[in-house]
């Protein structure tokens, strides 16, 4: 069919109302932080006019105050911020979904530390959900405005007067519904600034008293900051927790803006890595514990800020996932902490292999499941080794507390690279590992004596990590101590095999018998070769690594 018509479709506002106030926000207690937003970006607006030329008065000290009144059940936020005049009223907040943001922006060429919260003209109605009826007393800064005073019981019709008003700024009140009574109380009100609007920039005061906390340290330079600071709004934002091992600071302005700081806490075997704990920010406003659709998985174990004025936030969060803008701030945060991690390997190795259970367990997982980051971190995952690398020893006494100790031999760690490297000559592309320090000792002690180099993968993540390696290292025989013998071991110059002249057996056949019979593991191998070395034990029960593993599997 040919197109008959072309026309604009049209809202009836009896029937989107209801929907606004009931469906829009799941939770009531927004639209505090709704008006609280407002009243920060009209204080905000105030700021950039005069520094625009265009207003000469004072401007005065910002501040939004919150008063409470028992008896008229009445809730009201005032702001000293740029105000409105009688044709503003009617043309943003009478007209729903309509906002000054982009316009004002547009005029003032407001910078990125001015931004603006709203932006789909909206949040303003959030106060219906709670109110009966919304009343705006308002004068604006504009010279010979007029104050006006706005009401509206949460119909379609509203009613605007001459109001007596004579401060320049906003206050809107709320008297609220009968089953919304909480919000007249004190703690209630105290709670919800604290969760929302801790961090937004201008003192918030209910009564007297100011509520708010107000400095946002992710905004800040980096420079401008001391390690007490970071640890300080580490311990505010997650208090009675360890500290944490380090931190990143996330600055980014171009191609997208993003602020933050994230944290590397200590990691516990039990941790949940599915629930993230980083607290997600938009324009210092608050608006979710957890950020689990805006970072990759594997950077869920960290905690801290994320700040983002580009991440949508009135959308679904389902949808978030899929949105390209948060997919690149993702794989940039990905890639900052990564950056962080190899900074500190290569300034402070120390520190690093100190924090490196924690860190290593975060890196593997990282590595299983983010190829990007894999490729950031390969030259820094490390293993801690049987070798004696003098360079992991720092130079003069260990102090008291640190890493080395003061009377033990440093440990070594060096990269799967190195140790391939190290050990070409001896046993190409294979790499003798241990699982088990304490149970699988009297092996690692053989190979070393063999003067062969083994790796520890004993942290709670290597069970999956060796796997992996595997796949990584396809031309590498990953070997478990305990798996195989070399056959390089082998003292060819000591006597051979001892065979019984009564049975014609040879020793290792005996004892193989022996434990087929009573342990009913026929795929044990038994070496009762001389072995090179002082120490060699006198015979070798070894379990292949693919048998190994299928008993494993099994298990
Ligand atoms: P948004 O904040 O997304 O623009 P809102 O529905 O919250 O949408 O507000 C609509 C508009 O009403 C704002 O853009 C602003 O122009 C005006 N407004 C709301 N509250 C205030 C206030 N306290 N002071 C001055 N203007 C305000
Ligand atoms: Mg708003």
């Amino acid at each position: 069919m040919a197109i008959a018509e072309q026309g604009t479709i049209s809202i009836h506002t009896e029937n989107i109302f209801p929907i606004i106030k009931k469906w829009l926000y799941s939770d009531h207690e927004i639209f505090l932080r709704e008006l609280i937003s407002n009243a920060v970006d009209a204080i905000k607006k105030m700021r950039m006019v005069s520094l625009s030329g265009e207003y000469s008065g004072e401007v005065g000290e910002p501040e939004i105050v919150i008063t409470l009144d028992q008896d008229k059940n009445q809730l009201s936020i005032t702001d000293n911020g740029i105000g409105m005049t009688a044709e503003e009223v009617k043309k943003y907040i009478n007209q729903v979904a309509f906002s000054s943001a982009e316009e004002f922006v547009e005029k003032y060429k407001a910078s990125e530390d001015q931004a603006i919260i709203g932006h789909f003209g909206l949040g303003f109605y959030s106060s219906f959900m709670v109110a009966k009826l919304v009343e705006i007393d308002t004068l604006s800064y504009q010279e010979g405005a007029e104050a006006v005073h706005w009401s509206c019981e949460g119909s379609t019709t509203f009613s605007l007067e001459a109001s007596e008003r004579t401060e320049r700024g906003t206050t809107i009140t709320l008297t609220l519904q009968e089953e919304e009574k909480e919000y007249l109380e004190e703690a209630r009100i105290k709670q919800l600034v604290t969760k929302y609007c801790d961090f937004m920039p201008v003192p918030i005061k209910l009564g007297e008293e100011q509520i708010n906390k107000q400095k946002a340290p992710w905004k800040e330079s980096p420079s401008n900051l001391t390690d007490e600071d970071y640890l300080e709004f580490y311990r505010y934002l997650y208090p009675f927790q360890e500290d944490p091992l380090l931190w990143v600071h996330i600055n980014t302005d171009y191609p997208f803006i993003v602020n933050g700081i994230l944290y590397f806490p200590k990691i516990k075997p039990d941790i949940d890595v599915t629930k993230g704990q980083i607290k997600l920010f938009c324009n210092q406003v608050f608006v979710s514990d957890n950020c689990e659709e805006v970072v990759p998985q594997f950077l869920l174990p960290l905690r801290g800020v994320l700040d983002s004025t580009d991440i949508p936030l009135n959308v679904s969060r389902s949808f978030l996932q899929a949105d390209r803008t948060v997919r690149q701030i993702a794989n940039h945060v990905a890639k900052k902490v990564g950056d962080r991690l190899k900074e500190l390997y290569r300034e402070d190795r120390a520190k690093y292999i100190s924090s490196w259970q924690d860190l290593g367990t975060f890196i593997k997982f990282g590595s299983i499941n983010d190829d990007k980051f894999k490729k950031q971190v390969e030259d820094i995952l490390i293993f801690r080794t049987t070798a004696t690398l003098g360079a992991d020893v720092p130079e003069g006494e260990g102090q008291e507390g640190d890493v080395w100790g003061d009377d033990k031999q440093a440990d070594s760690y060096c990269t799967i690279q190195e140790y391939l490297e190290r050990n070409k000559e001896k046993h190409e592309n294979k790499v003798y590992y241990c699982t088990d320090e304490v149970n699988q000792a009297t092996y690692v002690d053989l190979l070393k004596n063999q003067g062969i180099e083994v790796l520890y993968m004993d942290a709670f993540i290597d069970q999956h990590f060796v796997p992996f390696l595997e796949r990584e290292y396809s031309d590498v025989k990953f070997l478990r101590v305990d798996a195989e013998l070399d056959e390089t071991l082998i003292d060819q110059d000591k006597p051979a095999e001892i065979v019984d002249p009564n049975t014609n057996q040879t020793r290792s056949d005996m004892i193989k018998e022996l434990f087929e019979k009573s342990l009913n593991k026929p795929q044990l191998t038994i070496r009762t070769e001389s072995l090179k070395g002082d120490n060699a034990p006198p015979a070798m029960l070894l379990l292949p690594e693919s048998a190994r593993r299928m008993q494993e599997m099994m298990a």
